[in-house]
């Protein structure tokens, strides 16, 4: 029998644990954590992703400072949006949301959060600490794949693992991740050559490709862990009635075609997907206890 990955669960016991640091520490810090998610425009896959975000703020006692902004808004105006999230005292994370409308430029508003705000770990110094192996806010969704092997005692020492796929979101600041745990990684993508050839060879399959249902049976071996990152809304297969207005999820994995073949594996939904959303909660609160001068009593849920 296959382990199930399950970021559902993992990310409902971790949000217990930050809710109750919350609870315990608010009388000495005095404000709650706070998390201002910038959503520009109205990209629909965006608004479900930022509408996640906010409610979970809520279920453990984050303050959400979320903004939508308008489609057409200028550098200059999102740039100054942020200096002034920069300077708020009850504002411990800034998440701007990706992907952006083409007219701004994602590098430079990046680089203009606080890196002591960053609650994606996406500001170039962070991921320079990243790449450093220095402390620092982490990228959540590579984060989350993190914890979610810890917490099913997967071992990443020594492994081989192949992460597909290579932007600064997802598999970069992954293959980092894991090399820093001390596996030994190779990065694949677009122009790979013979991708089945070499995913074959992995003990850890890391996919983040954003291709529906690119990996199947003949990708992995039998002793493999396979994290699926990808996440698509397919159109159902039903014609005609009610269900067929419904969309299903799917992932970059047939995951029919490898959960009865290999070691473990993540689900979609319900694998990392929750991670994220728990990952920026955890970096969240971890910012507001440095910036109130508490203990860091939660540096162990992060990698
Ligand atoms: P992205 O920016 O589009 O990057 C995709 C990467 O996959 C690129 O490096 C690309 O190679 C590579 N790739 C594309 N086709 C490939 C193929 N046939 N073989 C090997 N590599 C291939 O996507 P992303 O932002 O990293 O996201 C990846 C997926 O994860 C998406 O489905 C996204 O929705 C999902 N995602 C999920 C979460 C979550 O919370 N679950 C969070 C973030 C993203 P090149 O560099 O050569 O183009």
């Amino acid at each position: 029998m296959s382990i199930i990955l399950d970021g559902k669960k993992l990310a409902q016991e971790m949000e217990l644990i930050l809710k109750q640091t919350i609870e315990s520490e608010l009388e000495v810090a005095k404000r709650p954590p706070g998390l201002a998610v910038l959503r520009v425009g109205d990209d629909p896959a965006s608004g479900v992703y930022v509408n996640y975000k906010e409610k979970a703020c809520e279920r453990i006692g984050v303050k959400s400072f979320a903004k939508h902004l308008k489609e057409d808004i200028s550098l200059v105006e999102l740039t100054e949006i942020i200096q002034s999230l920069n300077k708020a005292k009850d504002v411990d994370g800034i998440l701007l949301q990706l992907p952006l409308p083409s007219h701004l430029d994602e590098a430079s508003l990046l680089s203009s959060i606080d890196p002591d705000k960053d609650a994606d770990g996406l500001h170039p110094l962070n991921l320079g600490r990243l790449l450093k192996g220095e402390k620092g806010p982490r990228s959540c969704t590579p984060a989350g794949v993190m914890a979610l092997l810890k917490r099913n005692q997967i071992k990443i020492e020594g492994k081989r693992a192949v992460v597909v796929g290579r932007s600064i979101l997802v598999g970069k600041p992954m293959a980092l991740m894991l090399e820093a745990a001390n596996a030994t990684v190779t990065v694949a993508h677009s122009k790979t050559k013979d991708l089945p050839t070499l995913t074959r060879e992995a003990d850890l399959l890391v996919v983040a490709a954003g291709k529906p249902l690119l990996i199947g049976g003949n990708h992995v071996n039998a002793n493999c862990v396979v994290v699926d990152v990808g996440i698509h809304r397919l159109p159902s297969d039903k014609k005609n009635t009610e269900e067929s207005k419904k969309t299903k999820l799917c992932g970059d994995v047939k995951t029919f075609e490898i959960q009865d073949k290999v070691v473990a594996f993540s689900p979609v939904p319900g694998g990392v997907g929750p991670m994220t959303v728990t990952m920026l909660l955890a970096n969240t609160v971890d910012r507001w206890q440095k910036h109130c001068g508490l203990p860091l009593t939660i540096s162990h849920l992060l990698p």
